[in-house]
């Protein structure tokens, strides 16, 4: 199964996405994450992103395409995959959609997580993200059993960077201009549903799950 997740920053994407290759045992595909993992090696696509990133800006396409179109050759993605954070350009999507068409291949779902600009920021502000493993908590809604420790692995959690209110405005903007018109796209290509993300993190997961199966 090959599912994008769609929606503005903190949707809760990400939260969603991880519990959907959970169950699937598909791989789930951040971009944000792997340009962050680049990042703390290092590398120069790291260092190019963070300048992006820091802004609350888009990385350019051409940064962007091509990492995500290898990264569903490997082949623990022979089966499906969840990505999440991409596509986020018209210009993503039709690379994307291209590489699919080369090998026979199409997206089967993309959900669209809605969550008004209003309840975002406040969710920003709680996110923490773990600085080891990437795992993404909410101070309030999705609590750590020790506070400041990811569940997962232990590792130390943070409050991202680009997470700050002002970033997330800028963040925001980006989106509604950018990515939002990949819901008309998706919709026209007869893959897109719906959820009500302002609901718990369960129910929306329930949701998810239903159409999914
Ligand atoms: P969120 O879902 O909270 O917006 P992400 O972790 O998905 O956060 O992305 C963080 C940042 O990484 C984005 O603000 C952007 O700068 C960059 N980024 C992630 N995915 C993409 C993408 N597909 N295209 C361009 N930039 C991206
Ligand atoms: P995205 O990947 O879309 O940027 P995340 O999954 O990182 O979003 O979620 C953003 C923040 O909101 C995180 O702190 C997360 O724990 C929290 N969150 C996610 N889903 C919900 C929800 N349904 N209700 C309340 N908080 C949520
Ligand atoms: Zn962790």
């Amino acid at each position: 199964m090959k599912i994008i997740m769609l929606g503005a920053p903190g949707a809760g994407k990400g939260t969603q996405a991880a519990q959907i290759a959970e169950k699937f045992g598909i791989p789930h595909i951040s971009t944000g994450d792997i340009f962050r993992a680049n990042l703390k090696q290092g590398t120069p696509l790291g260092l190019k992103a963070k300048e992006y990133m820091d802004k609350g800006l888009l990385v350019p396409d051409d940064l962007t395409c091509d990492l995500v179109v290898d990264r569903i050759a490997q082949p623990d993605a022979a089966n499906g995959y969840v990505l999440d954070g991409f596509p986020r350009t018209i210009p993503q999507a039709e690379a994307l959609t291209k590489a699919l068409d080369a090998r026979g291949e199409k997206i089967d779902f993309a959900i669209d997580v809605e969550v008004p600009d209003e309840n975002i920021v406040n969710r920003m502000g709680g996110r923490r993200a773990c600085s080891k493993c990437g795992a993404t908590y909410h101070i309030v809604f999705n609590p750590t059993k020790v506070e400041g420790v990811c569940d997962a692995c232990g590792g130390e959690l943070i409050l991202r960077d680009d997470d700050k209110p002002e970033t997330v405005q800028k963040r925001l903007g980006v989106y509604h201009d950018q990515t939002q018109p990949l819901i008309d796209y998706y919709m026209a290509a007869g893959v897109l549903r719906e959820v009500d993300g302002t609901q718990e993190i369960g129910k929306v997961f329930e949701d998810i799950t239903a159409i999914l199966s």
